[in-house]
């Protein structure tokens, strides 16, 4: 048993040195936390082998290069669960102590920096971080350069407020690319970022970055109120001055506290900070009073962390992709790992620079992300000695599929298959003409694809309006009832409107937004023939470069020719303002949430079709937002600005569509 205590001692302590101090966490938080726990537990069994230097016997670390600053009222850390029960267990305890049911606080926990600010008579004048919760460093330079710092207070008060410092999701994906176009570091996630803005030992470089901070405590020394509850001191903090956080919830017991936490598990993904979990606290101050404090943490608050975004495992192999433009992708084959609720075993890793920059080599450890529904993603390969033993990737000359060798085109990064024959990019086509996003093919997926391909059924789009029910019965297990489903499918694309016509034809650069602008103005598909390059350009949302490939598109003989076909096999390229009124003329829609009948995108075509215009964020010039079923944070800002929300049936009422 001691030599697990051991080696978890030092592992955990070498994990927190390069998270606290070098901003550069080498295991993902989640993977953190198990062996932490596993520790906990194993000191729990054997209180004998715990030693001052245990990782659970301290809070966080602390890094050099600012003058130390020995804290007034120790800092904490927090107990923190991935799990219900415990969050129960934990209630319990507390209810037991009391023997009544007690108010809990809920609020977001905000994943960024632990501060701690003082003020006397209400001007500000030291702010240190949280440290070993003894001793932190004072960064008051730094922490002047951030706004949402009041630097005098709107009461005379002696006050010790804490707080995270954060940096926005946007604002940390945009420094990234500015780091990475002038050969910088980039942070693996927006703490590190906030973390490393704040440590700069030059101020000017921290007041470029973009911080803010949520202030979540307060000890009051001397002021006009003294609250008696958490919630109290929330609203009064925020009268002093503080930003607060305004996703935040007094609930009745544990069970209101659960609800809170599934609420936010995937609305979180709307917000503009990152959120790791929930934070619930004791509401009542004198009960926190009583409650106390472990070595390193409050009795009366804890923390129920969200299924993990990151974790880390081993890169087996990078595939290759063949997209539909013949742009060759890799792909990271991972030894399979459960993330977020799904066992992952591919990531996207970009292209071939990214590779290069990240220097990811084929049996690397390497730390992937998944964030809401996106493709999860390799951020970075973790530090290891066996990493310099790997093989340096090699980018690859030739296409996967046919051979062909690949081509580098003019300000891209993507290498191409040149080869216009090439099988995987035909097929690649195939399956994004009948996409959801293009002709919208029920019944006709990538595997059925595959089959009419080596039959040599179908080789282009044109192709699958030439097969015949019978031709269905051909592929294996297909029997008549699906062969019906498909080629009626198939049949009834032929009245979809011009502008999924367009989207499916995969012209470069043309993608279903900028095939709507185009249809707009030019309706019928003798306008797209006949247009110039500098008609095209001169359409709003459509660049030289755009209108430059729509031409070159719709002056290519061979395309020319399979519009032809297309018209001979019975399209109709509608144009979608065909019946187009102006009904919601002036009118902006927000859509979230599941809708039953319809999805999101239908509904935008029937808003457009109107006349009106979608949104992707709720402002106060939004004339209405459609909520379906888990609407995210849309609906809150909507409640708040007090935008009219219309239920998915008063949506069809509205437009006349009720049945
Ligand atoms: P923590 O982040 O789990 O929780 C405590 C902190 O939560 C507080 O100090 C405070 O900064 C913050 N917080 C955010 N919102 C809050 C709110 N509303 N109210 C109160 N506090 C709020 O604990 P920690 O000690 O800062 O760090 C330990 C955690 O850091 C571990 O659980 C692990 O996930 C991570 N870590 C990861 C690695 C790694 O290698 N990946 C290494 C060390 C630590």
């Amino acid at each position: 048993m001691q030599k697990r205590i051991d080696f978890l001692k030092d592992e955990l302590n070498k994990y927190a040195y390069n998270y606290y101090v070098l901003d550069n966490p080498l295991i993902s938080d989640f993977e953190y936390d198990n062996l932490f726990n596993e520790l906990k537990e194993l000191e729990e069994k054997y209180p004998e082998l715990i030693t001052p230097d245990s990782p659970t016997q301290r809070v966080g670390g602390i890094s050099s290069g600012f003058e130390e600053h020995k804290h007034k009222y120790r800092l904490y850390s927090l107990d923190n669960t991935y799990n219900e029960e415990e969050l129960r267990k934990w209630y319990e305890r507390i209810q037991k102590e009391f023997s009544k049911k007690v108010e809990l606080v809920c609020e977001l926990k905000i994943d960024g920096l632990a501060i701690a600010l003082t003020y006397k008579n209400g001007l500000f004048t030291t702010g240190v971080t949280r440290g070993d919760g003894i001793i932190g460093e004072n960064i008051t330079q730094n922490l002047k350069t951030i706004k949402a710092i009041p630097l005098k207070l709107f009461e005379d008060a002696d006050v010790e407020v804490r707080g995270e410092i954060y940096m926005p999701k946007t604002s940390f994906e945009k420094l990234n690319e500015e780091s990475l176009a002038s050969g910088e570091k980039v942070f693996a996630n927006p703490r590190n970022a906030a973390a490393g803005s704040l440590r700069q030992l030059d101020s000017t470089i921290t007041a470029k970055r973009d911080l803010s901070m949520f202030t979540y405590t307060a000890i009051i020394e001397k002021a006009k109120e003294q609250p008696l509850t958490h919630w109290d001191a929330i609203q009064y903090i925020k009268k002093l001055g503080f930003k607060t956080n305004p996703n935040i919830r007094l609930v009745d017991d544990i069970e209101g506290a659960i609800q809170f936490c599934k609420d936010w598990e995937t609305k979180r993904f709307d917000l503009d900070y990152a959120t790791d979990g929930v934070v619930i606290k004791v509401n009542r101050l004198d009960y926190q009073t009583e409650l106390g404090f472990t070595s390193r943490a409050p009795k009366w608050a804890t923390a129920f962390k969200f299924p993990p975004e990151e974790i880390t495992t081993i890169l087996m192999d990078i595939e290759l992709g063949v997209g539909k433009t013949g742009a060759v992708t890799p792909v990271a084959i991972l030894e399979p790992v459960n993330l977020a609720g799904s066992v992952v075993s591919r990531a996207s890793l970009h292209n071939f620079d990214e590779i290069k920059r990240l220097d990811v080599r084929i049996g690397d450890r390497v730390l992937i992300k998944k964030a809401a529904e996106i493709i999860p993603k390799v951020i970075k390969s973790v530090d290891s000695p066996e990493h310099n033993e790997l093989s340096v990737y090699q980018v690859p000359d030739k296409c996967p599929n046919c051979n062909s060798p690949l081509v580098e085109r003019e300000g891209e990064v993507n290498l191409y298959c040149a080869n216009l024959d090439c099988p995987s990019v035909a097929k690649a086509r195939l399956e994004y003409w009948v996409s959801k996003e293009a002709m919208d093919i029920d019944f006709i997926g990538p595997s059925v694809i595959e089959k009419l391909f080596a039959l040599g059924l179908v080789k282009c789009p044109v192709d699958f309006y030439k097969l015949t029910y019978e031709d269905f019965l051909k592929l294996d297990l297909v029997k008549e009832k699906s062969a019906t489903n498909m080629y009626n499918s198939i049949q009834d694309s032929k009245s979809r409107p011009l502008s999924r016509f367009v989207t499916a034809l995969s012209i470069r650069h043309v993608g279903k937004e900028t095939a709507e602008l185009l249809t707009n103005e030019l309706p019928t598909i003798d306008d797209l023939k006949s247009a110039s390059v500098e008609q095209l350009a001169g359409i709003e949302g459509i660049g030289e470069k755009i209108a430059l490939s729509i031409y070159e598109f719709f002056h290519d003989e061979k395309n020319l020719q399979m519009i032809e076909d297309f018209q001979s096999l019975g399209f109709e390229f509608k144009p979608l303002n065909i019946n187009k009124t102006d009904e919601l003329a002036g009118k902006t829609f927000v859509l979230t949430g599941t809708l039953q009948n319809m999805t999101r995108d239908e509904a935008g075509d029937k808003i457009k079709l109107r006349g009106g215009k979608t949104s992707s964020s709720v402002s106060k010039n939004t004339s209405y937002v459609v909520a379906g079923a888990n609407p995210g944070s849309k609906l809150d800002k909507a409640e708040k600005l007090g935008v009219i929300i219309l239920s998915e049936d008063e949506f069809l009422e509205l437009i006349g569509e009720n049945r």
